[in-house]
């Protein structure tokens, strides 16, 4: 029997091996086969029965590890997809959507633990009986009902983090013997360990019961923009809906967040719902625990599978619903081979497998609003805050008139670096708040003390030997670090280009404004959350608990506190510097300034107290901050669509980003002009409508990892051009075999940097 292999390889094609004799594992498709291939062992899946080929010698395979396939039809014809529109040798698809554990060298036994599972032995037909049995403890009394709500049987601990009751009351059911105590094995789950926040019971809104109708009664594969502003109740709307599609329609779901260890709140809300049902695939797990989480899925144990990007290959059968939280966010997008973007590889997963999509948001991508606006989703809306909760007051400071000069300047240099970082009236807010003890949140998307070192004398800038971009001050370590390849150097006292002594820091970051805060606020408990301070597994939730249990008076950060949080004590948001990021090089700047403006002011005023927003620009009349400022979605996107218009960018047109990439500065330019030319070439002989081709340029970021990087845009009218002449240029384009040359096709990049 012969059987084609798909090889998780830089290669465009499958392998043909014949099976021998003997072989007892799975060969059907979607199993795994150990193969040689170029005298090494490699882990590939089956794709179908070969059929012979006349004259050809072929290997065997080693062995069939499989007792049945590891992937359904479904997920591979998926992958199949993901291969062709992203241009990916479909062994590399098919491996992203396996754990690691299964393509890797060995195969992990899972590790298994036992607990304690209390089940009724009896029942308590009468309320009298009841009264008579538990007449001197009202505990024992509670966790009996509790036991019987919860379907008779349930883990110790579970009932435990319910009630915290001491261990002689669950003894005194079972002496009484209405309690038996059994051991079961369970499986790594490193998320029993946290107690979920209580959920509140809301009674939807009309608007949020009209959203989950309208969901309820979509059809398999249709697409819903849920566009709902920040602190609408998004999160009811998904839950309401997947409790139907799971409980009572009995399939299952997939709920993906942007990035799980930033959300643990509504990670808490679906567990809350869902228990034991819900898989949590979190970034922080091991390879192990990750394929534990993996089996049960598969086992059916799962029904909800929560997670990051990838948690979209979650091998759930009778997949009813997707929901896709903050669709917006660029870290759907996979920065490598294959470079899908979940929200594109959702929809189709939801097509071939009949599923409802939901996509939410209070800041949709122009894509997504765009394809609203032409009817190919259905969009539904939440035009207010949820519970009687209002958005929050937007106010501007101009830094170009506000800020002082220079921080040298003034006669105490702490003093006018505060001021520098925090403006008059930030600060007037600020304390403020520390008065009536309400929290704040303090965006600076800039990690370190200062974004980087100058020669006050010649000006030169500290750069990375291997990046084209300056190196940023710690503080911590009292070092030079460059954020792309991890570089490190010593902070020089003189200058090594002039001699100059006049070295100074420029750009704050966050490491320095904590250290400002802590000065002008002494009593004030602060917290940083940044790359820095959260690279312990478990890191962010321990800050966002610790705010969420009052322990933390200002909380300061990176993006990462912009998303999803909900604190109703939060009355006020404070943006140190609005333009970050602005005026970067990339067609999606503003729209990304404009999501993260509008998100972080969403954070206030979520509670009864109402909010307040303090923005710090340089470019106040700036649409995207002008338009985050008056909480206008719509004025946004209409200024943000017309800019794409001409040149045309994405959603306009269909955008492929070719990077050409080798140690060598010409051969990589060399490189890149001739895929230019060799692009404009092909046009010439077969004509594409619709397509053109820019460049090549370096580009914005011109070096990383002591790599030159040069690229090529492709620009399509429709989407099948651009998939043929992309395949066509993976297949056929080659690049010399020097300089580590290196060719990447970024297909709907979300940035081109
Ligand atoms: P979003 O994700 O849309 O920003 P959330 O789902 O976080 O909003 O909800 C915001 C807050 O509103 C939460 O504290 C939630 O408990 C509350 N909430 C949601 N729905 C209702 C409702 N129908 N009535 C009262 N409060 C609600
Ligand atoms: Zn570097």
């Amino acid at each position: 029997m012969l059987i084609d292999v798909a090889l998780a390889l830089p290669l465009y094609r499958t392998f043909t091996y014949s099976v021998p004799e003997g072989t007892t594992g799975s060969i059907a498709r979607g199993s795994r086969v150990v193969v040689p291939f170029r005298n090494k062992r490699e882990i590939g899946i089956v794709i179908g029965e070969a059929s012979p080929k006349d004259g050809l010698k072929l290997k065997d395979i080693v062995s069939a590890p499989d007792d049945r396939p590891v992937l359904s039809d479904a997920l591979i014809q998926l992958c199949e997809w993901i291969a062709e529109y992203y241009v990916t040798p479909l062994g590399v698809a098919l491996r992203t959507a396996l754990p690691s554990a299964l393509t890797g060298a060995s195969v992990p036994l899972p590790s298994r633990k036992t607990r304690r599972i209390a089940t009724l032995i009896a029942e308590l037909p009468t309320l009298m009986e009841r009264d008579k049995t538990f007449a001197r403890s009202a505990q024992q009394r509670t966790l009996f009902e509790l036991l019987e709500n919860l379907g008779g049987s349930a883990a110790v601990e579970v009932l435990n983090e319910q009630l915290q009751f001491s261990p002689s009351v669950l003894n005194g059911l079972v002496k009484k013997n209405l309690v038996a105590i059994s051991e079961e094995t369970v499986e790594r789950d490193p998320f029993r360990l946290r107690t979920p926040r209580k959920s509140e019971a809301h009674v939807p809104t009309d608007a949020q019961s009209e959203a989950i109708e309208r969901l309820l009664a979509r059809k398999g594969g249709e697409v819903s923009l849920l566009h709902g502003i920040t602190g609408s109740g998004k999160t009811l709307v998904y839950l309401e809906f997947l409790r139907s599609v799971v409980n009572e329609r009995g399939q299952t779901a997939i709920v993906l967040v942007p990035e799980i260890a930033l959300t643990p709140q509504t990670v808490d809300r679906f567990r809350a719902v869902f228990g034991d049902k819900i898989a949590v695939l979190h970034s922080a797990l091991s390879d192990g625990e990750r394929y534990d989480a993996w089996l049960a899925i598969r086992r059916g144990e799962k029904r909800v599978v929560v997670g990051a990007r990838s948690a979209i290959f979650a091998p759930l059968e009778n997949l009813g619903a997707i929901v896709i939280d903050e669709e917006h966010e660029p870290s759907y997008k996979q920065g490598e081979s294959p470079r899908y973007h979940a929200r594109e590889v959702a929809l189709m997963r939801a097509r071939i497998e009949g599923a409802v999509v939901v996509l939410g948001t209070a800041t949709p991508s122009l894509e997504s609003w765009t394809n609203a606006a032409a009817g190919r989703f259905e969009l539904l809306t939440l035009p207010d805050r949820a519970g009687g909760a209002k958005l929050p007051n937007v106010s501007v400071v101009d830094l170009r008139s506000e800020r002082p000069k220079s921080v040298s300047s003034q006669e105490n240099p702490a003093d006018s670096a505060y001021a520098y970082a925090i403006s008059r009236s930030l600060d007037a807010a600020l304390s403020n708040r520390l008065q009536k003890a309400e929290q704040s949140i303090l965006l600076l998307n800039r990690r370190g003390y200062s974004a980087f070192i100058q020669c006050g004398t010649c000006a030169d800038v500290s750069v990375c030997p291997n990046c084209s971009i300056s190196l940023t001050y710690h503080r911590t370590r009292e070092q030079l670090v460059c954020h792309y390849c991890l570089h490190t150097e010593k902070v020089q006292t003189t200058c090594v280009r002039c001699g100059g002594t006049r070295i100074r820091q420029r750009g704050l970051g966050t490491q320095q404004v904590e250290r400002l805060l802590g000065e002008r606020f002494p009593s004030a408990r602060i917290a940083r959350m940044d790359v820095d301070t959260t690279t312990g597994k478990w890191a962010h939730s321990e800050i966002l608990d610790r705010v969420g249990a009052g322990e933390v008076d200002i909380l300061l950060g990176t993006q990462m506190i912009a998303k999803g949080l909900d604190f109703p004590n939060v009355t006020l948001v404070g943006v140190i510097d609005a333009d970050v990021g602005i005026n970067l090089p990339d067609f999606r700047a503003s729209e990304r300034c404009f999501q993260l403006l509008s998100q972080v002011a969403g954070r206030a005023g979520r509670g009864p107290k109402g909010g307040q927003v303090i923005i710090q620009t340089r470019v106040p009349t700036h649409y995207a901050v002008k338009c985050a400022v008056a909480h206008d979605f719509h004025g946004f996107v209409r200024e943000e669509y017309d800019g794409r218009v001409n040149p045309a960018y994405p959603p306009v047109i269909r955008l492929a980003n070719i990077v050409v990439s080798g140690t060598n500065e010409e051969a990589t330019r060399d490189a890149a002009d001739e895929l230019g030319n060799w692009l404009r070439r092909l046009m010439k002989q077969r004509p594409s409508p619709g397509v053109t081709v820019i460049g090549a340029a370096p580009c914005p970021i011109e070096r990383v990892k002591q790599r030159w990087r040069w690229h090529v845009l492709v620009k399509s009218e429709r989407a099948p051009e651009m998939t043929r002449l992309l395949k066509y240029l993976a297949m056929k384009f080659e690049l010399p075999k020097q300089h580590g040359l290196r060719l990447s096709i970024d297909r709907d990049p979300v940035q081109l940097m």
